[in-house]
C-alpha cells in the first residue's frame, strides 16, 4: 500500500482533524525558538513537487471529496508565492471540492509576501491559517528568540486581513517566566486587540529536556511560572482581550491542566470564574503533578 511522505513529527491543530494533511515542508526553517521541542532532530527541507503530487493522488484516492488540506511542516507558508500558488493549483486539480487551505505560519513567512501577493493566495483558497506567535510582549519575544517584534505581529496581521484572509493565534501562558505573567498578558492582550484573530488556541508552557531552555531552567538563569501563576495570567489575559469582537478562546490541550473552551465576549464571565474556582479548589502541587507527567504535547 502506498503510503503518503509525512517525515518526523507532524503536528496540527485539533481543529484540522478533518482536513487532508499534505507535506509541503519538513520541520522548521526557524528552528531557534528557546522554549520549542516540536520538530526536534529534523532538518527543515521544502517537500518536492513530485512528493507532493504523489500525496494528492493517495489523497484524492481516500478523501476524493475534501473540502480544506492543511499543509504541514512548521512553517509551509516560508514557501515562496510562486511554489504557494503551483501547491494550491495542484490541489485544485486533484481534488476539485477542496474550498480552503491552511498551515502553520510564522510572522517572517507573512512579512516576505506583498498584500498583491496574499490577495492572489486568498484566491487560489488560502484561508484561516494558524500563527504561533505566543505573546505579544517584546521582551518575552526577544528572550524566547521569535525572530519578530510585537509591532511586526500587528503589521503582518493586518496586512492578511487586508488580503482577507482569516488567521488564528498560540498564545504561550507562562512563557515570560516567574513574576512576569501578568505583563505578558496584558502586553499581548493589548496587541491581539488590535487584531482579529477567529481563535486563540492557549497553550501551557511545558519545557521539555530537548529544548535550549531546559538547560536555562536547569541552571536557573530562567524560573517557571508557578501554575497558580499561569492561571492568573489566563485570568487577565481574558479579562483584557478584544472587548468588543467575537475570538474563541480553546485552552484544552494536554498542556491546560483543567480544559477551558469558550466564545468571547458571550463567555469571559464564565471563563474567568471558572479559572477563578481552579485557584480557589486546587492547590499548587496538585497542579504541577500534573504539568510533571506530561509527557509529550
Ligand atoms: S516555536 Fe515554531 S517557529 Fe519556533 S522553533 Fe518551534 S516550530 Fe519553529
Amino acid at each position: 500500500m502506498e503510503r503518503q511522505y509525512f517525515d518526523g513529527q507532524i503536528w496540527r491543530p485539533p481543529f484540522e482533524a478533518s482536513s487532508v494533511l499534505l507535506q509541503a515542508t519538513v520541520g522548521c526553517s526557524h528552528d531557534s525558538c528557546k522554549f520549542c521541542s516540536l520538530y526536534h532532530g529534523t532538518r527543515f527541507r521544502v517537500a518536492t513537487t513530485a512528493e507532493i503530487e504523489h500525496d494528492l493522488k493517495i489523497a484524492a484516492e481516500y478523501q476524493p471529496r475534501a473540502r480544506r488540506v492543511f499543509l504541514t511542516g512548521a512553517n509551509p507558508f516560508v514557501l515562496s508565492y510562486g511554489k504557494l500558488v503551483n501547491i494550491a493549483l495542484m490541489i485544485h486539480d486533484r481534488l476539485p471540492e477542496v474550498k480552503n487551505i491552511g498551515g502553520f505560519a510564522r510572522i517572517t513567512d507573512i512579512a516576505a509576501k506583498t498584500l498583491a501577493e496574499w490577495k492572489d493566495l486568498r484566491r487560489l483558497g488560502y484561508d484561516r491559517i494558524a500563527i504561533g506567535v505566543e505573546s505579544g510582549d517584546d521582551a518575552t519575544l526577544e528572550y524566547m528568540r521569535k525572530g519578530y517584534k510585537a509591532q511586526d505581529i500587528v503589521e503582518q496581521c493586518l496586512k492578511l486581513q487586508e488580503a482577507g484572509i482569516e488567521y488564528n493565534f498560540t498564545y504561550l501562558n507562562g512563557l515570560a517566566g516567574a513574576g512576569k505573567g501578568q505583563r505578558n498578558a496584558l502586553t499581548s492582550a493589548e496587541v491581539f486587540s488590535r487584531l482579529r484573530p477567529f481563535a486563540i488556541s492557549v497553550v501551557s508552557l511545558t519545557v521539555f529536556p530537548e529544548s535550549d531552555l531546559h538547560a536555562e531552567v536547569a541552571a536557573g538563569t530562567f524560573v517557571e511560572s508557578s501554575e497558580r501563576e499561569r492561571l492568573e495570567e489566563l485570568k487577565t489575559l481574558i479579562t483584557n482581550l478584544l472587548p468588543d469582537a467575537p475570538v474563541t478562546i480553546l485552552a484544552n490541550t494536554v498542556s491546560n491542566p483543567v480544559p477551558l473552551v469558550g466564545y468571547l465576549p458571550d463567555d469571559r464571565d464564565r471563563l474567568v470564574a471558572a479559572i477563578q474556582n481552579i485557584l480557589d479548589t486546587v492547590g499548587e502541587e496538585e497542579l504541577a503533578r500534573y504539568r510533571n507527567n506530561i509527557v509529550s504535547l
